[in-house]
């Protein structure tokens, strides 16, 4: 059977990268078999394809490989939401604490309409900081994250309950503790 638990088996973990006690979980060997990546997306795309969806969002960098393809497939556009400093037309910018330090991401003005129907895709959800980051840039644009979606959830951290609880439901294909 091809399935999550599929995909789920062709996540490599990487010890101590990308610095020490860090277990670093690689989804790039999904990507790169034709079945697996295909899988991937497929399931989104079954999952996605009778809502009302009018734009996916992904974030930088992995979110733009598997949002991309989703968007693709669902005949919908796509919307990059990137790293400080890198989109060259006006933005709107969150901040957000990493483990050490700050981050910051940021969506073109005109990107997503006001009200619009976003699906937000990244490839994982760790202390949720990032998929939040993104959840409040395109709500700043008037616009409605309908999920939130991601190949990896790590269970044990409060990530995914954070974005539940901040009244985005979150949709990922993996879980790991
Ligand atoms: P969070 O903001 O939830 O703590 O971390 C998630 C973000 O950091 C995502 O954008 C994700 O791509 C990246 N990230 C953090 N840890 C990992 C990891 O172990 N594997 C991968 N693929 N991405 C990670």
């Amino acid at each position: 059977v091809f399935d999550a638990e599929t995909l789920a088996q062709n996540i490599r973990k990487v010890p101590h990268w990308p610095k020490q006690g860090i277990l670093f979980h690689d989804i790039t060997p999904i990507l790169q078999d034709p079945k697996h990546f295909r899988l991937l997306v497929d399931l989104l795309v079954y999952r996605y394809m009778s809502e009302k969806i009018d734009v996916v969002a992904g974030l930088d960098a992995r979110g733009f490989i598997i949002g991309a393809a989703l968007a693709y497939q669902l005949n919908v556009g796509f919307v990059p939401i990137r790293k400080k400093g890198k989109l060259p037309f006006d933005t709107v910018s969150e901040s957000y604490a990493l483990e050490y330090g700050e981050a910051c991401v940021e969506i073109h003005t005109d990107a997503v309409k006001p009200g619009a129907r976003v699906l937000l895709v990244d490839d994982l959800v760790a202390t949720g900081g990032t998929m939040q980051a993104g959840i409040n840039l395109i709500r700043r644009l008037d616009a409605e994250v309908v999920e939130a979606v991601s190949v990896l959830e790590f269970s044990d951290l409060p990530g995914g309950q954070l974005i539940r609880e901040a009244g985005v439901p979150l949709f990922s294909l993996c879980q790991s503790e």
